[in-house]
């Protein structure tokens, strides 16, 4: 039986965009350049956070300075100048920049970092159904135990100028289907909290779900990896989103396609065998 294995980001492109999930997953076609600006700083944010706490896993405490460094060395080492500038008014110097008081803050507030850190980028397996053929894949930013609670805590990491509501929170999923994997690691009576820190508003949001709610979530994401699986129809949603689409310059939706744009250069299609890891590589 073969397995069809997920990604969170996988299941949110086709929900938000069923020709871009096309574009990506079916046919397979991977901009040679895809990030924005707002991505690069989100991962050189990630990977700075992602080094300061394999430093504390070894008991060593970098400083804030070191930190930065790290940084910005991420920064210069993954820049380039086809990464995309959406919003005019800002410049590369204003991004990097934002990227350094994220760090610093948090390094402030955070320090001396005693919340018992477990691992850091934790690759999790979820088995949606109960054959195991469906599978669900992610990474965790970082994995706490708490020992005074005895609870265990997912922690993510958030670069966005957008601050979530309530709502979103209660029905974020991403972290939630975590929680499932935790719990199977750990044990199904095991607390699990899930914890995001906004370090564009420097705030940091709880949340919990009960063993009823993750369960649902489970069988509701099944339902939708059965419809990617069986669907046949991919129209385009054109949203605002669109603008921050790594396909829009192939997008008939806008007019585009991708054989003019294949004469422009830009865009690759993977050989399946060689690079099929690559298509989930969103998380
Ligand atoms: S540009 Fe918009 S409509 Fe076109 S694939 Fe991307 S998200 Fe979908």
């Amino acid at each position: 039986m073969a397995k069809k294995i997920f990604s969170h980001s996988r299941i949110s492109a086709f929900e938000k965009c069923r020709l871009k999930y096309k574009f990506r997953y079916i046919d397979e076609i991977i901009p040679e350049v895809e990030r924005t600006i707002e991505s690069h700083l989100g991962s050189s944010v990630h990977k700075a956070l992602e080094w300061l706490y394999s430093q504390i896993k070894q008991k060593k405490i970098p400083s804030v300075e070191e930190v930065i460094m790290v940084y910005s060395e991420n920064w210069n080492e993954e820049y380039d100048d086809e990464i995309t500038i959406v919003k005019k008014n800002f410049t590369k110097e204003d991004y990097f920049n934002k990227g350094v008081g994220f760090l610093i803050n948090y390094y402030t507030e955070n320090h001396p970092f005693n919340d018992n850190t477990i691992e850091v980028e934790k690759e999790i397996l979820i088995n949606l159904d109960e054959t195991g053929e469906y599978k669900l894949r992610g990474f965790i930013d970082r994995l706490a135990y708490n020992s005074q609670t005895g609870e265990y805590e997912i922690h993510d990491y958030k670069t966005s100028g957008t601050f979530p509501t309530d709502e979103e929170i209660e029905n974020d999923r991403q972290l939630a289907l975590y929680a499932i994997a935790i719990k199977e690691i750990y044990g199904k009576e095991k607390g699990v909290r899930l914890i995001w820190h906004y370090l564009s508003f420097r705030k940091k949001i709880h949340s919990e779900r009960t063993n009823e709610q993750l369960e649902k979530l489970r069988e509701n994401t099944l339902k939708i990896a059965k419809d990617i699986n069986s669907t046949t129809s991919f129209p385009p949603t054109k949203s605002s989103l669109c603008h921050w689409c790594e396909y829009k310059k192939i997008c008939p939706a806008w007019g585009n396609n991708f054989e003019k744009q294949t004469k422009l250069g830009g865009f690759v299609k993977l050989d399946k065998k060689e690079n099929g890891d690559k298509l989930d590589i969103f998380k």
